[in-house]
């Protein structure tokens, strides 16, 4: 995905400011900055997001696979389908596991018969490391599994509708530390097929998991480059400054 002098207000209080990104495929790229820098609000403009809340307007342009997301021939609801999400609180619908993943599969026609369908769950869930935990339980409650699972599952079901994006808004914050280590592992996995995109509060996880970081601050993308680079040997101040626990 590329993004192109991207603004976004919330009425008249302007929350991101001229934000030009280009997101790697088959990688992962971490949003990292303090608390209010607009992270969560550029992931939202990623799949348009911003659309649903009142007074949000989004102006430049964000492009996947070279078209225009913004443009008025692009449906909302097929682009979530491409640009997958998991929220920071993982959100199982109340229904069973396999329900949870087969939703989206169907409400898009992937499936054509019952057989195709299960192929789809099942796959999903092998996918997002979850298979061998639940298969024996696939008819009860998702709601009903651990958070780190319940985190796996939401996994599951956005990896169902075959996404070229997985955007990810802090999806360890609810989490344990095993459960944590177990999505990141995951995300190592799943960026030989997808574009991923995470926002993190924790720069050790950005470090353990991404390749690209993009340092935000104040509504202003600061700083991207190649992890280790951010990391080890940023260019501008404000980000050896953050990466450094200075401030945020
Ligand atoms: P981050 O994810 O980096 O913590 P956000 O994207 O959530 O930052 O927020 C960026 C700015 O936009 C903040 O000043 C925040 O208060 C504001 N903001 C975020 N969401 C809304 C909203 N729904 N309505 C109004 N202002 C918002």
């Amino acid at each position: 995905m590329k993004a192109r002098d991207v603004n976004v207000f919330y009425g008249d209080k302007q929350a991101l400011f001229d934000v030009s990104l280009d997101i790697p495929d088959r990688s992962v790229t971490a949003l990292i900055g303090p608390s209010g820098c607009g992270k969560s609000t550029f992931l939202r403009c990623l799949d348009r997001m911003n659309d649903v809340i009142e007074g949000c307007r989004v102006t430049g342009e964000i492009t996947l696979d070279g078209q225009n997301i913004y443009s008025p021939q692009v449906d909302p609801v097929q682009l979530r389908a491409r640009v997958g999400m998991v929220f920071q609180k993982p959100n199982p619908f109340p229904k069973s596991i396999f329900e949870n993943v087969a939703y989206g599969p169907r409400i898009h026609g992937l499936a054509s018969s019952k057989s195709e369908l299960e192929e789809i769950v099942v796959n999903s869930l092998t996918k997002a490391g979850l298979f061998e935990e639940v298969k024996d339980r696939l008819n009860e409650s998702g709601t009903g599994l651990s958070g780190g699972q319940q985190q796996r599952l939401c996994i599951a079901r956005a990896i169902s509708v075959n996404p070229e994006v997985i955007l990810m808004d802090e999806p360890c914050s609810a989490l344990d530390p095993i459960a944590t280590a177990r999505i990141e592992a995951l995300m190592e996995d799943l960026k030989k097929n997808f574009c991923i995109v995470i926002v993190t509060h924790s720069m050790q996880q950005a470090a353990r998991v991404s390749q690209l970081t993009a340092f935000f601050h104040l509504g202003k993308l600061v700083e991207v480059d190649e992890t280790t680079k951010m990391f080890t040997n940023p260019t501008d101040v404000r980000t050896q400054d953050y990466v450094t626990g200075r401030f945020g």
